[in-house]
């Protein structure tokens, strides 16, 4: 693919143009110097048009287990967002990719009904890591998609590591899916996504599996009193939905967006995103200066860390000594 020019990126940007916008995602997760310059002149123009937008997208989090059901769920409540006359994008991030070069969640053939709706873009997110992490590029593609227009930005994350915190602190809305198991037990749904999640569905509610979705749903939802209600003062409802049959989508889209305007109500959607983003700039800055700091002090620090591990120095009189130089 020939080389996208700040020219053509700034003015797809501008125009809309999903093309361009495809091109300038691949361009984000460039680790070369001049496309990451490029990169940054791009969210320069992307940020201006984000701030022009009348009213903010919806950024919604969707995570869950890999088989809970994320994408055909996802493809159903897409289609349900465009019926509705709503623009969506997509990004879907992998954390597996990282690591193995293999992919839990493989491309956008996986919500190929939505992937050829003109009103809708669904792409992987970038999964390669420079400054700030895969969290990152992840905070500029939905930047750049809502530069783009889109109504409702959805970011799939798999429930594997640190992707799913993350995701939750950049989103207005955290949908957690979860399914009920063999047994009764639910699976794959840890402490700490029950306590960051701002809405439960319980997936694959048809056929045999009612009975059993209505029954986790109910220990669902006695769990999450445990942790009482989120910040924005909500306690999370559990919804009962099915993927394939449509049921409860509607449903859902509806506490989305009441979810997205209550927080909306709180001191609104943008401050929290600004504090996403503050949050973000603490954690670069923290990244970058131990980068420099390390590079720059490399040799007394081995120097140090040497007499650190033979037991000669205290960790803390080492970091005094370095601090001192
Ligand atoms: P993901 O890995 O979380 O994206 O899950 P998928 O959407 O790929 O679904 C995993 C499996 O569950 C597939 O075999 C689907 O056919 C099945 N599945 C997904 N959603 C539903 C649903 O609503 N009802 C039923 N019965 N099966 C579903």
């Amino acid at each position: 693919m020939a080389r996208l020019l700040e020219r053509d990126a700034v003015e797809g940007l501008r125009a809309a143009d999903r093309a361009v916008l495809a091109r300038i995602i691949t361009l984000l997760e460039s680790t070369r110097d001049a496309d990451r310059a490029l990169a940054e002149t791009v969210l320069d123009e992307a940020l201006v048009q984000e701030r022009a937008r009348p009213r903010p997208a919806i950024r919604v989090g969707i995570t869950g287990p890999p088989g809970v059901g994320k994408s055909t769920l996802i493809e159903a409540l897409g289609k349900h967002i465009l019926e509705r006359g709503l623009r969506l994008a997509v990004l879907a991030i992998d954390p597996s990719s990282q690591r193995t070069g293999g992919s839990i969640l493989g491309d956008k053939t996986r919500m190929p009904q939505l992937a050829v709706e003109p009103r809708a873009f669904v792409r992987p997110s970038p999964s390669r890591a420079h400054l700030g992490g895969v969290a990152a590029r992840t905070r500029e593609a939905v930047l750049v998609c809502e530069a783009f227009g889109f109504d409702v930005v959805i970011v799939e994350t798999v429930g594997v590591g640190q992707s799913e915190t993350d995701v939750a602190t950049m989103v207005d809305t955290f949908v957690l899916l979860a399914q009920p198991g063999a047994g009764d037990e639910l699976q794959g749904v840890k402490r700490g996504i029950m306590e960051a999640c701002d809405l439960v569905v319980v997936t694959k509610a048809d056929g045999d599996h009612v009975t059993k979705a209505r029954d986790a749903a109910t220990d669902l939802q006695s769990a999450l009193r445990v942790f009482g209600p989120r910040p924005a003062g909500l306690t999370p409802q559990v919804l009962l939905a099915s993927g394939l049959t449509g049921v409860g989508i509607p449903e859902l889209l509806t506490a989305i967006v009441q979810h997205h305007d209550h927080v909306q109500s709180r001191g609104g959607v943008l401050a929290r995103h600004a504090d996403d983003r503050l949050r973000f700039f603490r954690a670069l800055i923290h990244e970058h200066l131990e980068r420099v700091f390390l590079r720059t002090h490399a040799e007394a620090l081995a120097d140090l860390e040497a007499r650190v591990a033979r037991g000669e120095l205290t960790p803390t009189r080492a970091m005094e000594q370095l601090l001192n130089k």
